[in-house]
């Protein structure tokens, strides 16, 4: 089955669809993860103009660990199949070493941030419906709206399973089937109802 031809893909885009969470939900939406897995300081988000680089900083976007781990938003989307660009997408963490951190934020200042620039980063973050994705390697690329980066998971993987399912996942796409499975690892359940 493909989006084209499932009843459910069309009904989520038109009507919406009633939600375990108790909203009703009409089309994709990012699942927004609050901080770096295991940020131990408050989740009270400082503008990004605070920005601290010693001790600790946690912003929308961007996060300071004891002033040595530096982390940022970024989003990592899985495409559906079939109805690309629509794309499942998690509103993330990833770390960066510091002068990737400090480059990305002066091309950002300095309205210089360019689609073919990329850092490495590591998603921090544990995603629901996955095995452990802590630490995951991959590239961060610069996204020219001055939206979070794009990560891309790829490369060789140190701390996990170089056969990740996350890996085949982004690389290959999604079904809707796996689409609203990985949103109920969320809290939204959308197929318990009809309505
Ligand atoms: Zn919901």
């Amino acid at each position: 089955m493909t989006p084209d031809n499932d009843p459910r893909w069309a009904r989520f885009n038109a009507q919406g669809m009633q939600c375990s969470c108790g909203e009703r939900h009409v089309g994709l939406f990012p699942i927004h993860i609050q901080t770096p897995l295991g940020w131990p300081g408050s989740k009270t988000y400082e503008p990004d103009d605070a920005l601290r680089m010693d001790g600790d900083f946690l912003s929308r976007d961007l996060c300071v660990w004891e002033g040595k781990y530096f982390s940022m938003r970024v989003r990592l989307p899985l495409q559906i199949n079939g109805a690309a660009p629509a794309a499942f997408m998690y509103a993330a963490w990833a770390s960066f070493n510091r002068p990737d951190f400090e480059g990305y934020l002066d091309a950002r200042r300095n309205g210089r941030l360019n689609k073919t620039a990329r850092a490495q980063a590591r998603l921090v973050n544990r995603l629901s419906g996955f095995p452990d994705t802590f630490k995951l390697m991959g590239s961060a690329f610069q996204q020219e709206d001055g939206g979070p980066p794009l990560l891309l998971i790829h490369g060789p993987q140190p701390d996990n399973d170089p056969n990740h399912p996350l890996i085949s996942q982004q690389r290959q796409g999604i079904g809707v089937d796996r689409m609203f499975e990985l949103f109920a690892a969320y809290e939204h359940n959308m197929l318990a109802s009809s309505s």
